[in-house]
């Protein structure tokens, strides 16, 4: 096989391997388990594209995630203006609220065929304060509106996803992080918080005022009302160094504590059906950037589309051999930059994902038995494998909840049915003690989730507080919930 001709170069591996989103990868779920199989690929269903006659007589207009698994055609779409206009709507609905920021979560969280609000007109910096280096924002604004304007007044979000197009309200909403042990999600950033509940009462929260809605509502699925404004702490303004290169496996996991506490932030993304791990840090640097084309719009796409066919005919054994092939010609890449364009990128490979977080000294011997798995059971899938620490907080609901854990996350191509594959990692993470990341998908149960989260009925006290009847739910989250 001619690896040039497959058009693997480093720019495309590193962007599918790694600097991205959950990057791209070659991944095909024919036959996802016991090799080439004729495949069960379940392409999104077609957006109905013209929506439904709303009762003041406007069109409605369907809406579906980014990833185009969920889709929902609600029966009207609001965005009010200000936070009285949205304490007015909530207080005066008859029917029940889904909030949606930017469509970014992978699980069902905003489908509705009820209302469906968007607090996207809530943008933009309400105030800064410079010697305490906290910022109050307005819900709608999306991590990307955030970069310049902190840097400007010398501050910045000590870390970030690997994406900045959700709404800091979606964000917050799922525990939304990046990567980094010393470094806990966007929730744990949150110091204070406006919402409305179902009345329409404005609620303010804090760790000193209603300490107990606060710590519900810095991760809440959008169960506890609209959140109108943050106040979030930040550090002062960073400039990041970030070196990636490929290194073996088994090398990874063997420096896999001295590169988490060396390294300000430190990722890798194994490689499966290969012997390597593509490895990302970042540190600070004082010296002058080089990053250009943060938002490059090559398509890496194509590349990988060819090499997840290539995979769906060769026998197993090429897969480990053209996979440790296509590795190999990865080179070293150092680029330096502000810390909001290094830790952001674009995504053009859509994917659907799973994450789970599972506890820090459990995470080795766990992505051990998934890259063995996928190898011993041919499971057919090129997508990398993220795997990422964090700090533990003390949010009732956030996968981070008093443990130090690393998260770690599988993607598959959207034309192609990701259930058996997530299936069969989801056994393996399940097994090493994890708890699924709010905004992806999961397979999980009321039952299973209250068992995994020890404030489980303290958060559903605070959701029956803030919405008697059960105005903030959907099908999905009153299942999640254990709610009627
Ligand atoms: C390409 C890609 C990359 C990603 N990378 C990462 C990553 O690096 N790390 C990570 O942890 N996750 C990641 N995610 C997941 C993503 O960050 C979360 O799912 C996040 O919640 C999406 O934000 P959003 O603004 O799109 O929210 P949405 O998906 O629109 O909504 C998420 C939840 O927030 C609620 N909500 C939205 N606005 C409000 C409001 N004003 N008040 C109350 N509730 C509200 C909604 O009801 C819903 O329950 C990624 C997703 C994609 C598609």
């Amino acid at each position: 096989m001619n690896l040039n001709k497959m058009n693997i170069d480093r720019r495309k591996l590193v962007k599918l391997a790694g600097a991205s989103l959950a990057t791209a990868g070659l991944g095909s779920a024919l036959g996802v388990i016991g090799g080439c199989g004729d495949g069960a690929s379940e392409p999104p269903a077609p957006a109905p594209t013209k929506g439904v006659m709303g009762k003041n007589g406007k069109r409605v207009l369907p809406w579906s995630n980014w990833s185009g698994l969920q889709r929902c055609q609600p029966s009207l779409r609001v965005a009010p203006a200000d936070e009285a206009e949205l304490a007015q709507m909530i207080g005066q609905s008859k029917q029940a609220i889904r909030f949606v920021g930017s469509g970014h979560s992978f699980n069902a969280l905003v489908p509705t065929d009820q209302t469906l609000m968007s607090l996207a007109r809530l943008r933009g910096i309400e105030s800064i304060d410079k010697p305490a280096k906290q910022v109050n924002v307005w819900a709608g604004t999306t991590l990307a509106e955030l970069g310049e304007p902190l840097w400007k007044d010398g501050l910045s979000i000590a870390n970030m996803p690997d994406i900045d197009r959700q709404a800091l309200a979606g964000a917050i909403a799922t525990s939304t992080h990046g990567a980094g042990e010393s470094f806990g999600s966007l929730s744990s950033m949150v110091t204070g918080m406006r919402l409305v509940n179902a009345e329409g009462e404005v609620i303010e929260c804090s760790a000193d005022k209603n300490s107990d809605l606060f710590n519900a509502a810095r991760t809440s699925m959008g169960t506890l009302g609209a959140v109108s404004q943050i106040k979030m702490q930040l550090t002062d303004a960073l400039k990041l160094k970030r070196r990636q290169w490929i290194m073996p496996f088994e090398e990874a996991l063997e420096r896999v504590d001295e590169l988490r506490a060396d390294n300000r932030n430190f990722e890798f993304f194994a490689l499966p059906h290969t012997d390597y791990v593509f490895a990302i840090v970042h540190n600070e640097t004082d010296e002058d950037p080089n990053i250009e084309n943060r938002y490059s719009e090559e398509d890496s796409y194509e590349t990988f589309r060819m090499m997840s066919e290539v995979y769906d005919w060769v026998p197993g054994f090429m897969r480990h051999r053209l996979g440790n092939m296509a590795a190999r010609t990865v080179e070293p890449e150092t680029e330096i930059g502000r810390a909001f364009e290094i830790f952001s990128n674009t995504r053009d490979i859509r994917n659907n994902e799973m994450e789970y977080s599972l506890p820090a000294e459990l995470a080795p011997a766990c992505i051990r038995e998934m890259m063995d798995t996928i190898r011993k059971e041919n499971i057919n899938i090129v997508f990398p494998i993220e795997y990422r620490y964090a700090k533990a907080d003390n949010i009732w609901l956030s996968p981070f909840y008093q443990r130090t854990t690393c998260s770690i996350s599988v993607h598959q191509f959207i034309d192609r049915d990701h259930r058996p594959y997530f299936d069969r990692m989801e056994t393996i993470l399940r097994k090493y003690e994890g708890r699924p990341h709010p905004g992806k998908l999961h397979s999980l149960s009321h039952k299973e989730l209250s068992l995994l989260y020890p404030r489980f009925n303290d958060f559903l006290r605070i959701r029956k507080e803030m919405d008697p009847q059960g105005k903030f739910l959907n099908d999905f989250v009153s299942k999640l919930l254990g709610v009627v």
